[in-house]
């Protein structure tokens, strides 16, 4: 009798334990997955687990034998509380604000090791090298607005980033001074592996001094001494051996001097190589913020897996790689963006189709519409799908800008602060397509590949071929926002082959996270950052969890201006975000018309 009892007591025990085990695990996935913010009050989350726990409860009352069941069901409640309090603190502990770089090397780079298998002459220190006089010269270009010097090692969106900021920084006469620029520390943080091709990201830990100043408005010179780290991508086509590009302004295919200016193309004159097509050295393709680098989604970095996947989709040619279609989007984005600045349709017409040139021609009102920056957050593949004829590729680009009008000389802000903005491009092109004999996003025609310039006429001057025929070339053939995207992802769903969620966009970013960020742009949102302000930051990120240490940058991100006004697309999310801004402001006794004001517009801008 005895004995029998004492074992059943150990498998209630233990069973009861698997059931705690369950029942935690269930609240912790809720918890970090569904994204709950957990400070001011955490109303979701967890109400299942709670049910399943008093459940359990009640059972072990009525069926254990007294006094054991008040015992068990005691130790059942202390194991809960010190669980879900652990699982709470680690949660906010997770959050990703957390993870921002402090700039000390990461301890290991991830995929390192397989990309050195792949690449066994590759040496470290002068590809280091190369980076940092990169990044230096790069900087030195950006300040004389010209980016000649530096144009044979950058992808062609990479150049549409910094030409389009130029045009903007033109119209609106500023300039941007830069001072004690130092290099602190450089290190390789991560490598994935796309196609044909190898990309590595470099995290560069720098210091520096900027001033935006603008002739025209006061009001929109920002700028200081500021500390950051930036992640820089660079992509090779694997195990071809380097030919050096940085070194030397010698055409790395037939040794011909490069041409002095070259602009949208970058390409020898001699042999008509180009220099940047990740052929002989390594390419930069992308600049991305810490804030934006550490909230991309494992599932949407780009993968060998992904790459052969969307190649045996689209039958692609060899050099197909996600990362230079994503390079492409960019490019096509911002001539986009840049054709409504200028009021000029003739810049993006060749590579839209009807439907979209009519839509985007509707935005171009009477006023001028600049924008006070304007750079690409995050451009990303989302989805592939195809008609009968046509493959389709669907890629979310998010945009960080500051709109104002320009009338003659005078500057109307319609912006509060830099806001962000995710927006999907379609892009089409047929099945069986022939190959290309140029881009048309650098001003080729992909049939003859001869010169396009500019022009409301799509067909190619010389071989009267409509430019943006889909035969050859990626052409945009919708431009919409996530909702319309999500619309249209259900409309045509047995057409997709390949697709993400975009909620993964902003998934690691939680509530608070946004919340946070928004908070500190309000804060910052008059131009100065006092004392006080910035103890009431201190505060509020301790209280909401904050390791004051790793965010440290965002306080000088906020001051410079370069914190921008971040939304998830889910309106309840919009909302509870806005109510814990609209909380943490009223607890702030010296907020500044400004910033009052900046408050209002979004409550308008969101509808709020
Ligand atoms: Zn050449
Ligand atoms: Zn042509």
């Amino acid at each position: 009798m005895k004995p029998l009892k004492k074992r059943t007591l150990f498998l209630v025990l233990f069973l009861l334990l698997i059931a705690c085990a369950f029942t935690a695990t269930v609240l912790y996935a809720r918890a970090g997955g569904a994204g709950g913010y957990s400070d001011s009050g955490g109303g979701s989350g967890g109400g299942e687990g709670i049910g399943y726990l008093i459940y359990i409860l009640i059972r072990i009352i009525i069926e254990l034998p007294f006094p054991l069941n008040i015992i068990v069901a005691g130790i059942i409640i202390a194991g809960f509380l010190i669980f879900s309090h652990i699982t709470k603190k680690k949660v906010q502990q997770q959050t990703i604000l957390n993870q921002l770089p402090t700039g000390d090397a990461t301890k290991k780079a991830g995929g390192y090791d397989s990309f050195l298998k792949n690449n066994p002459d590759f040496n470290e220190t002068s590809f280091k090298e190369n980076v940092k006089s990169a990044f230096m010269w790069i900087q030195k270009a950006w300040e004389a607005q010209d980016i000649s010097d530096v144009r044979k090692f950058i992808s062609d969106g990479v150049y549409q980033r910094f030409n389009t900021q130029f045009k903007m920084m033109q119209l609106l006469k500023q300039k941007n001074t830069i001072n004690n620029l130092e290099v602190k520390n450089l290190y390789i943080d991560r490598v994935e592996s796309d196609g044909l091709f190898d990309i590595i990201h470099v995290a560069i830990h720098a210091s520096i001094e900027d001033r935006f100043i603008s002739e025209l408005d006061a009001r929109l010179n920002q700028g200081g001494k500021e500390e950051f780290v930036e992640y820089w991508s660079f992509l090779k086509k694997r195990g071809k051996p380097r030919k050096d590009i940085y070194q030397t302004d010698n055409c790395p295919n037939c040794g011909a001097p490069l041409p002095e200016h070259m602009g949208e193309v970058s390409k020898c004159e001699m042999c008509g190589t180009l220099t940047n097509s990740g052929e002989y050295d390594w390419v930069l393709s992308e600049i991305t913020q810490a804030n934006d680098y550490i909230g991309t989604h494992k599932k949407l970095q780009k993968s060998s897996e992904l790459n052969e996947k969307i190649r045996n989709i689209i039958n692609e040619d060899q050099d197909f790689s996600v990362q230079l279609l994503e390079d492409k989007a960019s490019n096509g984005y911002l001539q986009i963006i840049t054709s409504i600045a200028l009021k000029e349709p003739a810049i993006m017409r060749r590579f839209v189709n009807d439907e979209v040139f009519q839509k985007i021609s509707g935005l171009i009102g009477e006023d001028q519409v600049a924008y006070n920056r304007i750079y690409l957050n995050d451009v990303t593949l989302l989805g592939v799908s195809e008609t009968e004829d046509t493959h389709i590729l669907a890629i979310s680009v998010r945009s960080s800008f500051q709109r104002i009008i320009l009338k003659d000389g005078a500057v109307t802000i319609v912006d509060p602060a830099v806001i962000s903005k995710t927006e999907v491009l379609l892009m089409s092109r047929d099945k069986n397509a022939t190959a290309s004999k140029g881009s048309l996003y650098t001003h080729n025609c992909p049939n003859c590949g001869a010169p396009a310039e500019n022009s409301l006429d799509i067909n190619c001057q010389y071989c009267g071929m409509p430019l943006n025929s889909t035969s050859s070339e990626w052409i945009i053939t919708g431009l919409m926002s996530i909702a319309e995207y999500n619309d249209y992802v259900s409309d045509n769903a047995s057409q997709f082959s390949y697709k993400v969620n975009p909620d993964l966009l902003d998934k690691l970013y939680d509530v608070r996270d946004f919340a946070f960020n928004n908070v500190m742009v309000v804060m910052a949102a008059d131009g100065n950052f006092s004392e006080e302000e910035e103890e009431f930051m201190r505060e509020l990120a301790q209280k909401w969890g904050y390791d004051i240490n790793r965010i440290q940058p965002f306080f000088q991100m906020a001051l410079n201006g370069q914190l921008v006004i971040r939304m998830p697309e889910d309106l309840k999310k919009q909302q509870k975000i806005f109510k814990m801004m609209e909380k943490a402001a009223a607890a702030d006794s010296s907020i500044s018309p400004e910033e009052q004001d900046l408050l209002d517009r979004m409550r308008m801008q969101y509808h709020l």
